[in-house]
């Protein structure tokens, strides 16, 4: 079976969707790897490790239509649809909420796909969880950016020339992402604190020294992920985190809920009682952002406060994070084949859960699409 890797298109993107090490352990159990000329150059991979890996280098056309299996990061644009092999499985993210018309047309291609963002969010499937291994890297790169963009220092010191305080930094949504922004911020010295709505994200918030601020609103949803708050919720948390915000040096913001747009959690009023020279870091641009004043990928600076909503951040630290996509992937393709062949086993949860098409066949439930 032929594995095919092709260049990102997405605007910006360095990450590659399969690293030379990876090519090498699926060379090694019998599968032929054919990745696009230059595909890896955004993370430093050439076409000679590629070729050392074992892979064969050639032209887009040429992997595109002879991959049986196509793995990707982007969901694939229309034109790379058409010149998809018929019945080729596709491995990616899909947007399969606003992306209708491509899953109609690999449907007609009698394509398999598996959407990236539908795997479990279980212990169980962390080794292809890539949900999961791009917030690890998201959350690391979002505090350095506040550390960058802040005028002070994060960690205390005590010098001949006075003392600096540590810096205040504030994680709201202390999910993958959350966590690994808090420990980074630790291991930089500040003081971290944090606040989610799901009440495991207590405990996880302390195992990093992060002092917690109790929420006055609890809303677990499915699936272990947050729901939207209601209006009277939303007021409640207005109140309980405009006095925190505005003691912050930095707030970094992750908050997601599901299929719906981030929530906004920052309003304009809350930045107007920050201090001149805080930095609010808004992890949830790509998703409308949950400060109410992020232009998403701009930078801007209200009344003396920083605000940066970067967009698509695991493409700035390209190399560990095509090296953990890429380890998740090839785990992916260990669980839909055996002996080199396909073998797609519904009563699998993982499988059953983010194949949503199969051989054609359209796999989700009307208001999931
Ligand atoms: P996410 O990106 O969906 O959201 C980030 C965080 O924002 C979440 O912690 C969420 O609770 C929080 N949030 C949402 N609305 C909020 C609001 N109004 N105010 C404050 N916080 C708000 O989260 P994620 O990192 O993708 O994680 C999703 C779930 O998957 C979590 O329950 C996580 O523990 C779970 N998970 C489990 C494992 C595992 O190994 N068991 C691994 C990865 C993720």
């Amino acid at each position: 079976m032929n594995i095919g890797i092709i260049k990102e298109k997405y605007k910006g993107e360095n990450r590659v969707a399969l690293v030379p090490a990876e090519v090498k352990r699926l060379v090694k159990k019998g599968f032929k790897v054919l990745v696009e000329k230059g595909c890896g150059m955004g993370s430093y991979f050439y076409d000679d490790d590629y070729k050392s890996a074992g892979a064969e280098v050639r032209e887009y056309n040429e992997v595109i239509q002879s991959a049986d299996i196509l793995i990707k990061i982007h969901p694939l644009e229309k034109d790379e649809i058409r010149h998809l092999k018929e019945e080729a499985v596709v491995i990616s993210f899909t947007r399969y909420w606003e992306k209708m018309d491509e899953l109609k047309e690999l449907a007609d291609k009698k394509a398999t796909v598996f959407a990236l963002e539908r795997i479990p969010r279980t212990t169980k499937a962390q080794f292809v969880d890539v949900l999961s291994s791009q917030a690890t890297i998201a959350g690391y790169k979002a505090t350095l950016l506040a550390a960058e963009l802040s005028p002070r220092m994060f960690p205390m010191l005590t010098t001949a020339a006075g003392t600096l305080k540590p810096a205040r930094v504030l994680v709201i949504g202390v999910g993958v992402a959350g966590l690994q922004a808090l420990a980074t911020a630790k291991r930089l010295g500040a003081q971290i604190f944090a606040y989610d709505i799901r009440p495991a994200a207590k405990e996880d918030a302390k195992s990093v020294g992060a002092r917690f601020l109790e929420s006055p609103v609890w809303a677990e949803g499915k699936g272990g992920y947050a729901r939207e708050l209601t209006e009277e919720e939303k007021k409640i948390q207005h109140e309980f985190l405009a006095k925190h915000i505005g003691n912050s040096d930095v707030v970094i913001t992750t908050a997601q809920v599901p299929g719906k747009r981030a929530p906004l959690i920052i309003t304009k009023d809350m930045v107007d009682r920050m201090k001149a020279g805080s930095v609010i870091i808004d992890l949830a641009a790509d998703n409308g952002g949950n400060c109410e004043l992020t232009k998403p990928g701009e930078r801007i600076i209200h009344n003396g406060v920083i605000i940066y909503g970067p967009l698509n951040v695991p493409s700035s630290v390209p190399r560990p994070a095509s090296e953990m996509f890429s380890k998740n992937m090839a785990n992916f393709v260990d669980l839909i084949t055996r002996d080199g062949q396909l073998d797609i086993d519904f009563s699998e949860e993982i499988i059953a859960a983010s194949c949503i098409i199969h051989k054609g066949e359209l796999r989700m439930e009307g208001n999931d699409a």
